[in-house]
């Protein structure tokens, strides 16, 4: 079982019924996060009270039906203050449950409001409510503050599990109020086991993500690009830039993502000259949707970033 350090420690919470009204796991994109947090999210709920949730009771099966469910089938609607209909949250037969997700790119101050109307109530089936809100950061900072007002005046019987794998955009006060938990990588053997996947070249830039693992998988040709760009080679550096430009954006995102391990990985054995190639990664997958000339930025990482031995380990 993946994260198990991690889920040894939550079991430890619901045992010892020390659970905070707000907790936010946080850590890279694929390690886990999202399913740890629904099943802690179920075990809290669980009629037995137990982690890993007992599976049988009412409340975990309305859990289990939930994830079954297509998520057209779970949107709930509410009004606006105007009184247009707008998407709040997914919710299924549990009455004590939510799943806050972004409506689009990103949840907004009506959803929140919905959450607040939500998490006033009386649990209906379990002892408490869950408000999950996946990807905290995709909280606008009108949705945020308003989500801080409720955190501020804890709801009895409420917790809420955000998640998030860019923990930077979640506001300072929410982070103070919540107890961060951090997902760290997976294991090679893990991403293994949950992937199937055994092309050691794929496993070794996953990063510890599985979602990285599938993506290479899918699209073994992108790491070559990635490659090529550190490669140090002037001319296919060249190449490779102009050639992303006409990219769609999930792929463009996807390389910066791979260069990002890519430089983490040298800067981590001790090449510091690295650092500012991957700062401007970073800065990149920042605006990467806000119309910036990637083919520039690439270049310009590739002429500072790249060196002849990026395939040398340590
Ligand atoms: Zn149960």
């Amino acid at each position: 079982m993946i994260q198990r350090r991690v889920r040894t420690f939550l079991e430890r919470m619901i045992k010892q019924k020390r659970v905070p009204v707000s907790l936010l796991f946080y850590g890279k994109e694929g390690v886990g996060k999202g399913n740890v947090a629904f099943e802690f999210a179920k075990a809290l709920l669980c009629l037995n009270n137990l982690y890993p949730p007992c599976g049988n009771c009412s409340s975990c099966s309305h859990m289990d039906a939930f994830k079954k469910e297509p998520e057209e089938n779970l949107a709930y609607y509410g009004e606006d203050k105007r009184g247009r209909k707008v998407f709040m949250y997914l919710q299924g037969e549990h009455p004590d449950f939510i799943y806050v997700k972004p409506d689009r790119s990103e949840i907004k101050i009506d959803q929140i409001r919905g959450v607040k109307e939500f998490v006033y109530l009386r649990p209906a089936l379990s002892r408490k409510k869950v408000v999950l809100i996946e990807p905290a950061d995709s909280m606008n900072p009108f949705s945020q503050n308003a989500l801080l007002k409720v955190l501020e005046e804890p709801p009895e019987d409420t917790h809420f599990v955000l998640v998030s794998h860019n923990i930077d955009k979640v506001l300072p006060t929410i982070r103070s109020r919540s107890f961060l938990l951090e997902f760290p990588p997976l294991s090679l053997e893990e991403i293994k086991s949950l992937t199937g996947i055994d092309d050691p070249f794929i496993l070794e830039f996953s990063g510890g993500s599985v979602n990285m693992a599938l993506k290479l998988y899918e699209d073994r040709e992108i790491l070559e690009v990635a490659l090529d760009i550190l490669s140090g080679d002037i001319l296919r550096l060249y190449r490779r830039s102009f050639e992303i430009e006409k990219w769609d954006y999930d792929r463009q995102a996807l390389l910066l993502r791979l260069l990002e391990i890519l430089l983490h990985r040298k800067v981590i054995e001790g090449k510091e000259e690295h650092r500012q190639a991957l700062d401007r990664v970073v800065w990149g997958m920042e605006f990467l949707n806000r119309g910036i000339r990637l083919s520039i930025l690439i270049f310009y990482v590739g002429l500072i970033g790249g060196e002849k031995d990026v395939l040398h380990k340590g």
